[in-house]
């Protein structure tokens, strides 16, 4: 009998595992089971979309049952997995359409049940037009939502929480954000990239409600109209909480080793702690290079190459993980912004004794008929020079030069090594002393 592969979850790990194994275990009969009525959704698009800057929403798909159909493999969407026994290799689904459930059994499991959105318990969170955003469906219901919307506004100041203010704020709307650190995108930027990303949105009219905690929502008639923080009140017809991640991974619970907020513990095969229990995706710890140490760090860049490393090493260990620096962009405006591995703050907080280089400068000749500014910081460990991290920050769009330096964390390279990378020089491009270099110059 041909080997059972059950997958369960079936967007960007799941996608990537499918049809990577469909490739390379033609003979195996492999089976995902998917909750939703659709399959591979990019959430990334969401604010695009919102904005309208993507029209078509079928064009934020690109995988469909028939496609992975043709791969050999059954996708069975609206099914719910309802319960995972490991040791039985045995799987409860129930089918959404006629609400029967029944059992199945597998080989191996590959599990990319992914996240959802956290939901504090608060005072008025069941009121209507309190809406999350993470799926397709919660995309249509915002864009439904926001056209007879005034006044919106938005709980947390990640990226995702950033793009859909700017969104908002394009569309014409009154859009308040609230955050409990006294920063935007702290996470992914220090303090003096994060001023120029705040004085955008306000010089735009956007309200900054930062550093005050949300303690409750008041309504009316059963829908949200006001927001009660630690620091004020805030006006809104629609809220969108965009606070965090939390790992869909109850199923497990008990069967394999989970991080304290549940994210699944995989080693560098993407193997759980149970023999033919494979995960991958958000419902994944990752290994983070610049600390050595699991996190939580919810991607769909780590979500596809994890997915895509389950397929290859299914049979035995065969491609390593390279761990990650939780590499991210974001374009707020005109900037074009990019950060990878930790901020300072992140570092001094973790413990490490870092130092930085910022440089400000012109990206390239100023005997060019144009140039524009561009703000680089790199910080690195005062003792040998290994770099942590960096943020990069421009009207142009420099943020490949954060890639690199994401390669350079993950080979452990010092700024002593980064001064003299070769990297080249041509006046539309650079100077002659790439910006790279400069940093690593700078860092004696
Ligand atoms: C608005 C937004 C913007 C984003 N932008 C970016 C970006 O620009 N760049 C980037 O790298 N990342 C971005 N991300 C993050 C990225 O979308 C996620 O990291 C990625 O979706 C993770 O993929 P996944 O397959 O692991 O999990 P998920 O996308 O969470 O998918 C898990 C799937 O499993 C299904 N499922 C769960 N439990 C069950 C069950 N019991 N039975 C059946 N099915 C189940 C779910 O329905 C879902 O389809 C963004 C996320 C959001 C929400």
């Amino acid at each position: 009998m041909s080997m059972k592969i059950v997958v369960v979850g079936c967007t960007h790990a799941g996608t990537a595992a499918i049809t990577q194994m469909a490739r390379l275990y033609p003979e195996a009969a492999i089976t995902v089971y998917e909750r939703n009525d659709n399959i591979s959704f990019l959430s990334c698009g969401i604010a695009l979309h919102v904005a309208g800057i993507v029209k078509d929403a079928e064009q934020l798909f690109y995988a469909s049952p028939d496609q992975l159909a043709a791969l050999g493999v059954t996708t069975q969407m609206r099914h719910d997995v309802l319960a995972i026994d490991t040791d039985a290799k045995t799987i409860e689904v129930r089918n959404l359409a006629t609400g029967e459930p029944f059992v199945d059994t597998f080989d191996k499991l590959v599990m990319t049940t992914g996240s959802w959105p956290i939901i504090p318990q608060m005072e008025g969170i069941g009121l209507e037009n309190i809406e999350l955003c993470k799926n397709y469906q919660h995309s249509q219901t915002i864009i439904e939502k926001a056209k007879h919307a005034k006044r919106i506004a938005v709980i947390g100041a990640g990226y995702i929480g950033i793009e859909l203010v700017e969104a908002f704020e394009e569309l014409g709307k009154q859009v308040t954000l609230i955050d409990n650190m006294d920063r935007v995108l702290f996470k992914y930027l220090d303090e003096s990239f994060t001023a120029i990303v705040e004085k955008q949105f306000a010089d735009k009219g956007v309200t900054l409600a930062l550093g005050q905690t949300v303690t409750s929502f008041t309504g009316e008639d059963g829908r949200v109209t006001r927001i009660n923080t630690t620091a004020g009140e805030y006006e809104a017809d629609l809220v969108v909480l965009c606070i965090g991640f939390r790992p869909n991974t109850e199923l497990l619970k008990g069967q394999v080793d989970m991080l304290p907020n549940g994210a699944i513990i995989v080693d560098s095969y993407m193997r759980t702690s149970k023999p033919d229990i494979f995960a991958a995706g958000d419902s994944c710890a990752v290994h983070y290079n610049p600390t050595g140490q699991h996190a939580y760090i919810p991607l769909a860049t780590n979500a596809v190459r994890m997915g895509t490393l389950v397929a290859r090493n299914l049979m035995k260990p065969t491609v390593r993980y390279l761990g990650t620096q939780g590499t991210s962009g974001i374009k707020i405006y005109d900037y074009n912004i990019a950060s990878t591995g930790m901020t300072e703050a992140a570092a001094l907080a973790a413990g490490l004794n870092v130092k930085n280089v910022t440089i400000e400068d012109n990206y390239r000749p100023e005997f060019m008929p144009t140039y524009e500014k561009v703000m680089l910081k790199v910080v690195y460990e005062a003792e040998g020079g290994r770099i942590v991290g960096a943020q990069i920050l421009s009207k142009v769009d420099l943020t490949q030069a954060i890639n690199t330096l994401s390669v350079c964390i993950q080979n452990e390279m010092t700024m002593d090594e980064l001064s003299f990378v070769d990297f080249f020089f041509q006046p539309h491009y650079n100077k002659p002393w790439n910006l790279l270099n400069q940093a690593g110059l700078q860092a004696i």
